[in-house]
């Protein structure tokens, strides 16, 4: 059952999502060669309950931290561990929020130190199709028009699209219907409507689309071992325009004074 959201209820979660984007820039300021995931956590949790809010990760079905820290082959959901990150690595950091009874839940991925060129290459075509996706977050669209401009950008430029895991519905509850794959067909899949939250998650390989859980019942792999891209915007959809509610100009601003 998809629920709806009120202006009221829409402005909570900006400001949430817009918690969510500052965290992911204060993390963001700590990535380099030898920073651990564990302390980039360890940051993330802080910086959240200073501003009033519980990471909204913690604790979820079990999840034992406040971020996903995701690196290189790793999709999703990877666990802050004393892994030390290393120049060239690309690192996903996923972030949830609860505040006023309601979730914040956006993506980047970072570049550690110089990265190469098809990472860098990777990380760009990922960022572009979520924009892609979002244009098509209007009322009176349906979700496979999502899906569609996604997977379509990432395929001409030689990616491939995670089926595995896909987006969500976004309110009092972090995983809301409907779901929101990063692939499809125009015009199919459930019509999308003034008041819905989504949030769009485009999962993008380099090599094969294929992915794997690994032993510790949370973090996806690359079947390939090759590397995976991953960024995330929670938006509110409207009549004439896709409404973002997260922002990535934080996290821009942070990576232009590197
Ligand atoms: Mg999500
Ligand atoms: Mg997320």
């Amino acid at each position: 059952m998809i629920v709806f959201k009120s202006n009221e209820e829409i402005e909570i979660l900006r400001e949430n999502n817009l918690l969510v984007s500052q965290t992911l820039a204060e993390v963001g300021r700590y990535i380099k060669p030898g920073m651990t995931t564990r302390k980039l956590d360890q940051v993330a949790e802080e910086f959240i309950r200073d501003h009033g809010a519980i990471p909204g990760f913690k604790g979820y079905q079990g999840f034992p931290a406040t971020l996903c820290t995701s690196v290189n082959d790793q999709v999703v959901h990877g666990i802050p561990s004393g892994y030390e990150l290393r120049e060239g690595d690309i690192i996903s950091i996923d972030c949830g929020v609860v505040k006023n009874g309601f979730y914040g839940d956006s993506a980047f991925t970072f570049a550690v130190g110089e990265i190469s060129p098809d990472k860098d290459q990777l990380l760009r075509v990922t960022r572009e199709s979520l924009e892609k996706g979002v244009k098509q977050a209007i009322a009176g669209n349906r979700v496979g028009d999502i899906g569609y401009a996604v997977q379509s950008y990432a395929e001409e430029h030689g990616f491939s699209v995670v089926r595995e895991l896909v987006g969500h519905g976004l309110g009092k509850n972090l995983h809301e219907a409907p779901e929101v794959p990063n692939y499809g067909k125009r015009g199919r899949g459930p019509k999308l409507k003034v008041g819905m939250v989504i949030c769009i998650e485009p999962m993008i390989n380099m090599g094969v689309k294929d992915v794997y859980q690994d032993r510790d019942g949370w973090t996806i792999h690359t079947a390939d071992g090759k590397p995976s891209a991953h960024f995330e915007y929670a938006v509110a959809v409207r009549k004439n325009n896709a409404d973002v509610l997260t922002t990535f100009k934080y996290v821009d601003k942070v990576l232009n004074q590197k």
